[in-house]
């Protein structure tokens, strides 16, 4: 993971540099040259549409009560994103994507990511993994957005489909 920062060099344990020079972190001896480059993680995020404009979030476990948010998930090993985005609304919604298309590329700053956003259609039983603990289906004309990197994707597929969603506070 590109935020977690080495303390120590992994090639020959020497401290890191503790202030990063033009993105990156730089071993402390002279004749070792290894670097640890702080390059954004990708990271794929789906806006579901539930039947017609109708739109699932999802609550994690692990995050605060009343927190809803849209699909998300790291690509795996060679995977495309496109591939991904069909996986990970398969695994944690339990539904097939019936379509999907691109949204748009967003940066999520505080978790250093780059979000790859899709829009994608299912329909059928909401069926949870063990990630997920609840979700709402919110018509479109309903939906706020969140000032960050997955609440613009959403923002702008609202936007694209004629609604003018407002901007809620960040929990
Ligand atoms: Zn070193």
């Amino acid at each position: 993971m590109s935020d977690v920062i080495f303390p120590h060099c992994p090639q020959c344990t020497s401290p890191m540099s503790t202030d990063p020079v033009e993105g990156y972190y730089h071993c402390t001896r002279m004749d070792c040259n290894f670097v640890q480059y702080l390059n954004p993680t990708p990271v794929v995020a789906a806006v579901v549409e539930y039947e017609h404009e109708q739109l699932v979030l999802a609550h994690n476990a692990s995050w605060p009560e009343g927190w809803f948010g849209l699909i998300t998930g790291f690509l795996e090993r060679y995977e495309h994103p496109d591939q991904a985005i069909i996986r990970e609304v398969k695994e944690e919604l339990g539904l097939q994507a019936q379509a999907s298309s691109l949204i748009g590329h967003y940066t999520f700053e505080r978790m250093n990511q780059l979000i790859i956003a899709y829009h994608v259609k299912v329909s059928g039983t909401v069926v949870l993994n063990d990630e997920l603990d609840a979700y709402r289906i919110i018509p479109y004309e309903k939906v706020q957005y969140w000032p960050s990197g997955t609440g613009f994707a959403l923002r702008d597929h609202l936007q694209q489909r004629g609604f003018s969603p407002l901007q809620r506070s960040f929990k």
